[in-house]
């Protein structure tokens, strides 16, 4: 067994941090949650949603898989996980905005870029991560001659596309959409630099939302 006992040092110091010091955070989450945005990420270790946005407990409702995708809706005796949540978030909880984060270096979208015709990755990761086979397509097309890093970053955002996509196919959360109450989001963290980008529906485009950082010098 591995050193587990970290995370019980650390829960101490959440324990202590939430019911010692924000008596007022903890009484407003016994009462329960009631989070304005759900976050799509990926269960890479690296990208942790609350984390990287500096997130209380009760901020955000939280879905997280390998590379990030929602599947299409579908009807069907399946166990549908992220349906599911999808659901609660949306329905339930009335969530104001969605954001898909897609992220660089993931794992996930190596395996579907590694995938040959017929061959996918492992038990279940080939056919998850084939839900963002298009995107893997148009990224294939888009750039024939770039570097894999290139492909790699293309292809991961192109699949935060797809998956913005296929949230138009649940029905009850594209009638939220269609009302004006529920607003979609594609997001893409690279690594590498440290930025944080956006999509822009109008110019079609990932755009930088937070620049690399730049040490603050007095
Ligand atoms: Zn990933």
């Amino acid at each position: 067994m591995g050193n587990i006992d970290p995370f019980v040092e650390g829960f101490k110091r959440f324990q202590r941090q939430l019911y010692g010091d924000n008596e007022r955070l903890a009484a407003k989450l016994k009462k329960g949650q009631n989070p304005q945005t759900l976050i799509i990420g990926c269960c890479d270790s690296r990208v942790d949603p609350a984390l990287l946005m500096d997130c209380a407990p009760g901020d955000i409702f939280t879905v997280r898989n390998v590379a990030n995708l929602v599947p299409p809706y579908e009807s069907d005796d399946a166990f549908h996980g992220v349906s599911a949540a999808l659901e609660y978030a949306v329905c339930t909880l009335k969530v104001k905005d969605i954001i898909i984060l897609g992220h660089s270096s993931c794992g996930g979208i190596e395996g579907l870029l590694s995938a040959t015709e017929g061959e996918m990755v492992g038990e279940f990761i080939g056919r998850w991560v084939d839900i963002a086979s298009a995107a893997r397509e148009r990224a294939l097309q888009r750039i024939a001659s770039g570097s894999q890093e290139e492909l790699s970053c293309l292809c991961e955002q192109e699949a935060v596309l797809t998956s913005l996509a296929n949230l138009h196919t649940f029905p009850w959360l594209k009638q939220r959409v269609d009302a004006g109450e529920l607003h979609l989001h594609g997001w893409y963290f690279h690594i590498e630099t440290g930025r944080l980008f956006g999509y822009c529906t109008e110019k079609g485009r990932f755009e930088v939302l937070v620049d690399g950082y730049t040490p603050f010098i007095s």
